[in-house]
């Protein structure tokens, strides 16, 4: 028996192979494009400096990297506590589920376009902030909480002159409409355009820290603009501003 299951060592090995390597290619999956894939890199970074600090015996910086990566899952398990538990929703979802996730996506895209597309039309200001992989719970302090569903009406509604909390961004979560009247850290790149005023400098800001996709409506020019990454797509027309969303929401994060 025990002979026999020797003979089989190397399908047992192969298959240990390719299940650790399905699991990474599912894990980077996850997180492509995402936070996570910055701070993975940033790791891999770290693990690399401890190799080298240990080949040279830098005592102290080695202790330094030891007491760190030693609780590192720990400290793994604080940063991607979001994606942890969307990875697992995502897990136990089903192929008639995942259908459902997307077709919100697009309901809900299409009312983001509408509403950019009306408040534009009547030259209105708005920030709408849709969240992704990363929490932006930290950035709703300031403002007023909501719970409604994202509908075009709603969000024109928010940014009229007159309603009292038109002032700053409105933050959509999972699908929600969670807060309005949020106010955003600015960017402090002195490359980005001079022209760019506050409303947009915002968006900027937000995006050159968190993972979040920003709509602007400019107050002065109609204009609609995208901000990602810290970068700013200036001018967008309906369509493309569709095409953008639906690039760059994905169905995981939104439902
Ligand atoms: P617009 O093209 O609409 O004029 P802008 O980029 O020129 O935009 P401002 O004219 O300075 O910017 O827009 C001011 C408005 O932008 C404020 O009334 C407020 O609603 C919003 N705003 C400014 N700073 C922030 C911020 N840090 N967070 C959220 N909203 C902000
Ligand atoms: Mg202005």
């Amino acid at each position: 028996m025990v002979a026999s299951l020797h003979n089989w060592q190397w399908l047992v090995d192969l298959l240990d192979i390719l299940l650790l390597a399905y699991v990474i290619y599912r894990l980077m999956l996850l997180v492509k494009g995402s936070m996570a894939a910055r701070v993975m890199f940033g790791l891999i970074v770290l693990l690399a400096c401890h190799s080298l600090f240990q080949l040279t015996g830098f005592q102290t910086v080695n202790w330094l990297l030891d007491n760190l990566l030693g609780s590192i899952v720990l400290v793994l398990v604080i940063i991607f506590q979001h994606d942890i538990r969307r990875a697992l929703v995502a897990l136990s979802r089903s192929r008639y589920g995942k259908e459902r996730d997307s077709e919100a996506t697009s309901a809900l895209i299409e009312e983001l376009v509408m509403a950019a597309e009306g408040l534009a039309g009547k030259k209105i200001g708005a920030l709408m902030v849709i969240e992704r992989g990363m929490s932006l719970d930290t950035y709703m302090a300031v403002g007023t909480e909501i719970d409604a569903k994202v509908t075009s009406e709603i969000i024109s509604s928010i940014f009229l002159p007159y309603s009292p909390i038109h002032d700053g961004a409105v933050i959509i979560q999972r699908g929600k409409l969670t807060r309005a009247g949020c106010f955003l850290p600015l960017t402090q790149n002195p490359d980005v355009n001079k022209a760019l005023g506050t409303r947009h400098r915002a968006a900027i800001g937000l995006t050159e820290i968190a993972d979040a996709v920003v709509i602007v409506v400019s107050e002065e020019t109609g204009r609609i603009s995208v901000a990602v990454g810290g970068k700013i797509t200036r001018d967008l027309e309906s369509e493309t501003l569709r095409r953008v969303l639906s690039r760059l929401l994905e169905a995981r994060w939104l439902t």
